[in-house]
């Protein structure tokens, strides 16, 4: 048995989720949204990269 860190649930097992440059350990529940999230993070993330663009070239 396991304890996942990040709904303190005990499992079965945990799986690794690579969330931008670490790695974590957590239960599969977790693991799906971890995994949602970091997809949304990065999407959201390239959203401000090009809005700070914009700023940056009008002045
Ligand atoms: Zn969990």
């Amino acid at each position: 048995m396991a304890t996942c860190k990040v709904c303190d649930d005990e499992v079965e097992t945990l799986v690794s989720v690579k969330i931008g440059y670490k790695t974590k350990k957590m239960c599969e529940d977790c693991a799906d949204r971890a995994r949602e999230e970091s997809e949304v993070a990065e999407a959201s993330e390239a959203v401000v990269q090009q809005m700070m663009g914009f700023k940056g070239r009008r002045g």
